[in-house]
């Protein structure tokens, strides 16, 4: 539980904005500008259901418009709050300035348990959420464009998209209206394990620095690390899956909403996804130890914690009890700034959530270009690519015939090699190299800078800094 004395959630992004704020050059005038959210549309709306008219409250912030659409996600949740929706919208802002998507910051939220309601129902209270936004411009492929979060997926996505389309019958734009839709629906491939695979490679990025490996009292690669993971939801069900299944990482602990398991030799992820989807939860899971009390295994010895369910989960109550020698933040605002300042007392590195979970609104951002621009990626290239590299290998070998000892090429190397690059090639592509961009970005402040401590306070400066720029520019 979080302490009654801990800050809010926004004002926990407040002070870790301030933190970084305060050594910049900027005039104060435009960091308050950049600080604060522009603002938050609140909806009550009704719905007839189950013979009963049930209101339902929900809310649309923009925090920043330096670029237009803003974007960010919509969750669905009955802790959703104003305080909430303004945290995460900032949060989008600095993530996308980081990431180079040229996008503002939003976020949206509905306080709605979607377990207690069935899909029908559920699409009749996402399509009248949607009117109201869609009324507003608060969902347009030019100026607000949302996407997957907490409780939402393709399925809500996909009838946001249907519901714009509706209102918007002549806008040849208007799957771009929203992002994490279906494939079949204008979706783009590799959308729904974008935020884990991002994670992934942040921490493939990470382990290529051996400085930095080492400032997390750790060497070699995530081959054979322990690591812990809280929430296997799509973030942290794909995180945990590429990691073992990829990188060689064990995953010894899984925390979720009914207790934990662990297994020092490492979980079978496929094997527990599938437990949970069957029965609800980790209890009884034959391939590790349950643990009643979930929040606990936050705290077991481990290499990396990756904490991918909530915000506040690491705070004031548990932080000095924390083992893992790295955090990566593949929820949003996992770690409070009372914990933060705790952990970084302890050496433990943390690598923030604008960076670690951008790998969502990356791939939001090809989608939405894809959108726009009315074709898959590589539909033109992929044959034409493949028949140059056939070129080559053909050339090769009627080369090497004409040797005394002619060599072959390998029928692996063949296969690989002349299999031009489809849409989640590219997509995957294009993920690492923006991962790889902004993780050296931060990094550079973090190293350079002697004023500079962590890699929190250095993505904020790196995102502070583009978002300063852009305002500058429209003279502000
Ligand atoms: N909800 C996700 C996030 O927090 C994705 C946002 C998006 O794709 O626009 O980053």
């Amino acid at each position: 539980m979080q302490r009654a004395n801990e800050p809010s959630f926004r004002q926990s992004v407040d002070m870790m904005f301030n933190r970084a704020a305060n050594l910049m050059e900027l005039p104060p005038g435009l960091k308050e500008k950049i600080r604060v959210c522009n603002a938050t549309y609140t909806v009550r709306f009704g719905v007839r259901l189950r013979g009963e008219l049930h209101t339902f409250t929900g809310y649309r912030s923009v925090h920043s418009e330096h670029m237009e659409p803003v974007k960010g996600g919509i969750r669905y949740a009955t802790s959703v709050n104003q305080d909430e929706v303004e945290a995460l919208a900032a949060l989008m802002t600095f993530k996308c300035a980081l990431v180079e998507t040229p996008f503002g910051g939003s976020k949206g939220g509905l306080c709605i348990d979607p377990r207690e309601w069935e899909p029908h129902e559920l699409e009749m209270i996402t399509r009248r959420f949607a009117y109201e936004l869609i009324k507003r411009d608060l969902i347009n492929p030019a100026q607000n464009v949302p996407a997957p979060d907490m409780g939402t997926g393709e399925r809500e996505m996909a009838w946001i998209a249907d519901q714009f389309r509706r209102m918007n019958t002549t806008d040849i734009n208007s799957a771009a209206c929203v992002t994490g839709k279906p494939t079949h629906a204008g979706g783009i491939q590799g959308r729904t394990e974008a935020t884990g695979r991002g994670v992934q490679y942040a921490l493939q990025e990470f382990f290529r620095h051996d400085e930095d490996v080492k400032e997390a009292r750790m060497d070699g690669t995530l081959d054979g690390k322990r690591i812990i993971v809280q929430g296997l939801g799509n973030v942290g069900y794909h995180a945990a899956k590429f990691l073992s299944e990829e990188d060689g990482a064990l995953i010894t602990g899984v925390i979720e909403r009914d207790g934990a398991v662990v297994n020092e030799k490492g979980l079978n992820i496929e094997l527990l996804k599938l437990h949970i989807t069957e029965t609800g939860g980790v209890r009884g899971f034959e391939g590790g130890t349950f643990v009643d009390v979930g929040a606990e295994v936050l705290e077991y010895p481990c290499d990396i914690l990756i904490p991918a369910a909530m915000e506040g989960v690491i705070n004031l109550s548990n932080a000095e009890r924390i083992q893992a020698k790295m955090i990566i933040e593949a929820a949003n605002g996992p770690v409070t700034a009372g914990a933060d300042e705790i952990l970084r007392g302890n050496g433990c590195i943390i690598i923030p959530d604008m960076y670690a979970n951008a790998g969502g609104v990356t791939v939001s951002y090809f989608e939405w270009v894809k959108n726009l621009s009315h074709i898959r990626f590589g539909r033109m290239q992929r044959r034409q690519e493949e028949a140059r590299h056939l070129l080559i290998v053909d050339e090769l070998e009627r080369l090497s015939k004409q040797r005394d000892v002619p060599w072959t090429l390998s029928d692996d190397f063949k296969k690989k090699y002349l299999r031009g690059a489809g849409e989640l090639e590219l997509v995957r592509s294009g993920l690492d190299d923006t991962m790889r961009g902004a993780y050296q970005a931060m990094r550079e402040v973090w190293r350079e800078r002697q004023d500079v401590a962590d890699l929190r306070v250095a993505a904020y400066l790196v995102s502070i800094g583009r978002v300063a720029l852009s305002y500058q520019s429209k003279g502000l």
